[in-house]
C-alpha cells in the first residue's frame, strides 16, 4: 500500500528540533541559527524561484577575502563533504588508494568507497592521536591522505611541528585533505597557520564547513582552500548551480555576526571543559578533545550499551567507545546521570 500524503505542515513537524538536549551523536551546534542569520536567511526564501550563481564566485570571493587568499584558491561544496567529493573525483582514479586514520569520521570509508578507492587505514595510538610515521609511509603508495585537526572522533590534535614534518614527508603527488572541521573550536595558540601552510605545500587542500562552530549543518555549505593550481583542477568539478541561494546570505550574514558566534563557541568549548571535568570526577577517562564533543574509549566498558536504554544518543563504536557531542547543561546532565548509572 501506499504511504499515506502528508501536509506541508505534516513535513515541518518531521524536522529535526533545534534545541534537543539528546542529540548527541552528530557533532551538532546545540543552537539554532542567530537571529540576524536566521532574518537573513527568510529574506533570501523570497528569490528561491530563481537560480543561484551558476557557479558560486560570489560566495568564494567572500570567503577568500575572509581568510586572506586569492579568490582562485578556494572551492566550495555541499558541506566539507562536498568538497571532499569534488576533490576525490578530480585527482583520484578507480583503484587508486587513500589512507585514512581508524577510526575516524565516518564519512570517510564511504567516500573513498564511491570514488572507487582503495581504503588503507592505520590505527589511532591509545590516546587518540595519529601514527603520523606510519601514515606518511602509507601515503607514498596512494593518490590521497586524509588526517584531522582536530580528529574525530577523538577530537585531539597533532602539534603544528608535527604536521609540518608530516607534510614534508608526503609525496608531491600524493593530495593531502587536512580536514579541519572543527578549527573554530580551537584555542588560538592551537590554531595552524593553514593559509601559510596552503603556499609552503601545493599539494595540501583545507577543508572546512559551516555545519559545526557555524551551526548551519541543514544548509549544508563548505569550502575547502589551497594553491592555485591545484584549485583551478578542482573547481572544474564545481557542480553548476550546486550552491543553494541561501548559502550567500548565510555566510555573510553570519560573518557579520562573528562576535555573537565567537560567544557561542566559547560556551561550547566551557561545556566541553566542564562534562570532562564531570566525567573526570567519576573516575572516566576522555580524550583530551579540542572540538565540540569528547570520545570516551571502551575501558573494559561498552559505553555504547549503557546510553542505549537513556534516550541520549550519542555516537558508538564498535569496541565499546562512545563520541558526545556537547551540547548545553541539560545534555551535560543526561550523560552524566546515564554514565553514573551505569557506574552504580
Ligand atoms: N569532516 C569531519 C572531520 C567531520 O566530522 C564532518 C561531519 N561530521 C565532516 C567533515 C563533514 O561535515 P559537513 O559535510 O557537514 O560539512
Amino acid at each position: 500500500m501506499a504511504a499515506p500524503r502528508r501536509s506541508g505542515a505534516h513535513a515541518v513537524e518531521a524536522l529535526p528540533t533545534a534545541m534537543d538536549p539528546t542529540a548527541l551523536s552528530l557533532n551538532e551546534n546545540p543552537f539554532p541559527p542567530l537571529p540576524s542569520v536566521r532574518s537573513a536567511l527568510s529574506a533570501s526564501i523570497e528569490a528561491a524561484n530563481r537560480y543561484p550563481e551558476y557557479l558560486p564566485e560570489r560566495l568564494r570571493a567572500l570567503i577568500a577575502d575572509r581568510m586572506g587568499l586569492c579568490d582562485e584558491q578556494v572551492v566550495i561544496g555541499a558541506g566539507a563533504t562536498g568538497v571532499i567529493m569534488q576533490v576525490l573525483h578530480a585527482v583520484t582514479s578507480p583503484g587508486d588508494t587513500m589512507v585514512m586514520a581508524s577510526p575516524t569520521f565516518d564519512g570517510y570509508p564511504i567516500f573513498a568507497q564511491m570514488a572507487r578507492l582503495r581504503s588503507v587505514t592505520v590505527p589511532l595510538d591509545v590516546h587518540g592521536h595519529h601514527d603520523l610515521d606510519a601514515m606518511a609511509s602509507a601515503a607514498a603508495d596512494a593518490r590521497v591522505v586524509v588526517m584531522c585537526r582536530p580528529h574525530n572522533p577523538t577530537g585531539t590534535i597533532e602539534s603544528a611541528a608535527d604536521v609540518e614534518r608530516f607534510l614534508r614527508r608526503v609525496p608531491r603527488e600524493t593530495v593531502v585533505l587536512l580536514d579541519e572541521a572543527y578549527a573554530e573550536f580551537l584555542a588560538p595558540e592551537c590554531r595552524l597557520d593553514a593559509v601559510g601552510l596552503v603556499a609552503r605545500h601545493p599539494n595540501v587542500v583545507v577543508l572546512r564547513t559551516f555545519s559545526k562552530a557555524y551551526g548551519l549543518a541543514g544548509l549544508r555549505i563548505g569550502y575547502g582552500f589551497c594553491a592555485p593550481r591545484l584549485a583551478r583542477q578542482l573547481w572544474t568539478m564545481q557542480l553548476p548551480f550546486g550552491a543553494a541561494i541561501t548559502a550567500f546570505v548565510a555566510v555573510a550574514a553570519s560573518f557579520d555576526a562573528e562576535v555573537e558566534l565567537h560567544q557561542r563557541i566559547q560556551m561550547i568549548t566551557s561545556e566541553r571543559r566542564y562534562l570532562r571535568m564531570r566525567l573526570r570526577s567519576m573516575g572516566v577517562y576522555s580524550a583530551e578533545s579540542h572540538a565540540n564533543f569528547v570520545y570516551v574509549p571502551d575501558c573494559g566498558r561498552d559505553w555504547g550499551l549503557a546510553f542505549a536504554s537513556t534516550g541520549v544518543r550519542v555516537r558508538q563504536y564498535a569496541d565499546g567507545g562512545v563520541r558526545i557531542t556537547v551540547g548545553d547543561r541539560r545534555s551535560t546532565r543526561a550523560v552524566v546521570a546515564a554514565v553514573g548509572r551505569t557506574l552504580r
